[in-house]
């Protein structure tokens, strides 16, 4: 099942469970022919994704974008949300299906996250929500945006698609603002082959959570809420469940790909490694440089365009901005420097389980090749 050493190497993790323990979990799935509807796997993930997260709820859904969606829905927000530019544009549109604004905002330099700081200049009268992001897995300063929402009467909320398994302070990120979004899909250290949860401490919300992720009776009714199909399958359930268990193995591999990326890159002028704070638990998920422009020998889309040539998939990501892209640019972009100088340099390098030593010792060979060095 596994597909080591052959190209194309790709960027997202494609994490598989062991094939033995992926048949005998649908071999249960079919001798039950309990498919979806809230079935006992829909369940256990919810229970095991909580106590894994240190959170009281989790509420699997069919993916994150939707569960983003839902979750502003059921917390019936109005007006603008302020947001990162930088980030995958799922989040911007999630907004839209819930009827509300993005306001995007720009993002600190060192971080390549929003904070406090910089978000406090963009509310107005209109705004009801901050939704910070956890770029690469660290953490969206969650106290000093904390402090922030409590003192203008704003609701926070997380995408946390890059961060599971990653801490702050000692905590695991699931647990902040009022809820938080997870994504399993297939690119993301948890592949549940498409899936994703909204965590929360808010049980309340929690109880309007699972009625609105389906539109099926086998919850308690809440009156006057609107539904959706967004159920987790049972499928979708048993292969989050199977990803959750190999969790600590898949870190530890994509923390010793990371290293060696780092040992092997080293001294490469104009290239510089995005760290994942030593101080804090990571998952190690993306491997993302920095590329100077033309100090590198080369620009970061001319290294693209060598490295694609050897069937090395390295991604720009992201790119471009959210606030320039359909349906969100409009005539008059806001201008976010930070954000379009990340956009213009950053490069992820291929990780995951399918990515051998070997294949990141070549990687690197070729990018010091290209960048003027010897491999
Ligand atoms: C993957 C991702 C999403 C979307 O999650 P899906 O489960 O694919 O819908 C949203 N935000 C970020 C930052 C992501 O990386």
């Amino acid at each position: 099942m596994k597909t080591t050493g052959t190209r194309p190497l790709h960027v997202g993790q494609l994490n598989l469970p062991e094939e033995e323990a992926f048949r005998s979990a649908f071999q249960g799935i079919f001798d039950r022919r309990f498919f979806a509807n809230h079935g006992p796997l829909e369940q256990q993930l919810d229970a095991a994704l909580a106590d894994y997260l240190g959170v009281r709820h989790a509420v699997s859904m069919v993916n994150g974008t939707a569960a983003l969606a839902i979750l502003l829905r059921a917390l019936d927000l109005q007006g603008e949300v302020i947001l990162p530019s930088f980030t995958f544009p799922a989040t911007a549109q999630a907004l839209v299906w819930a009827g509300l604004k993005p306001v995007f905002s720009d993002v600190d330099p060192e971080t390549q996250a929003i904070s406090a700081g910089i978000v406090e200049g963009l509310i107005g009268p209109h705004t009801s929500a901050v939704l910070g992001v956890h770029v690469w897995g660290r953490a969206c300063d969650p106290e000093g945006l904390a402090a922030l929402a409590d003192r203008r009467g704003l609701t926070l909320l997380f995408d946390a698609a890059h961060a599971m398994g990653c801490s702050y302070r000692g905590k695991r990120i699931g647990g902040f603002g009022r809820a938080e979004m997870f994504s399993f899909h297939a690119t993301k250290i948890l592949n549940g082959a498409e899936g994703g949860c909204i965590t929360t401490n808010d049980d309340d919300l929690a109880v309007r959570l699972r009625a609105m992720r389906s539109f099926h009776d086998v919850v308690p009714p809440v009156p006057g809420l609107l539904r959706m199909n967004a159920k987790i399958s049972e499928a979708q359930a048993a292969m989050t469940l199977l990803g959750l268990d190999q969790l600590p193995q898949l870190i530890e591999a994509n923390r010793r790909r990371y290293r060696l990326y780092r040992r092997e890159l080293a001294g490469i002028p104009g290239l510089t490694f995005v760290d994942h704070a030593a101080s804090e638990e990571s998952n190690f998920q993306f491997v993302v440089v920095a590329v100077a422009g033309g100090t590198a020998g080369l620009s970061r889309d001319a290294l693209l365009q060598v490295l694609a040539e050897d069937r090395i998939l390295a991604r720009r990501y992201f790119h471009p901005g959210v606030h320039r892209i359909a349906p969100f640019r409009d005539a008059a972009p806001p201008e976010l420097p930070v954000t379009d100088s990340l956009c213009d340099s950053l490069l992820q390098l291929p990780s995951g389980q399918a990515i051998t030593d070997q294949d990141v010792l070549e990687t690197c060979a070729r990018i010091r090749t290209a960048a003027g060095g010897t491999a």
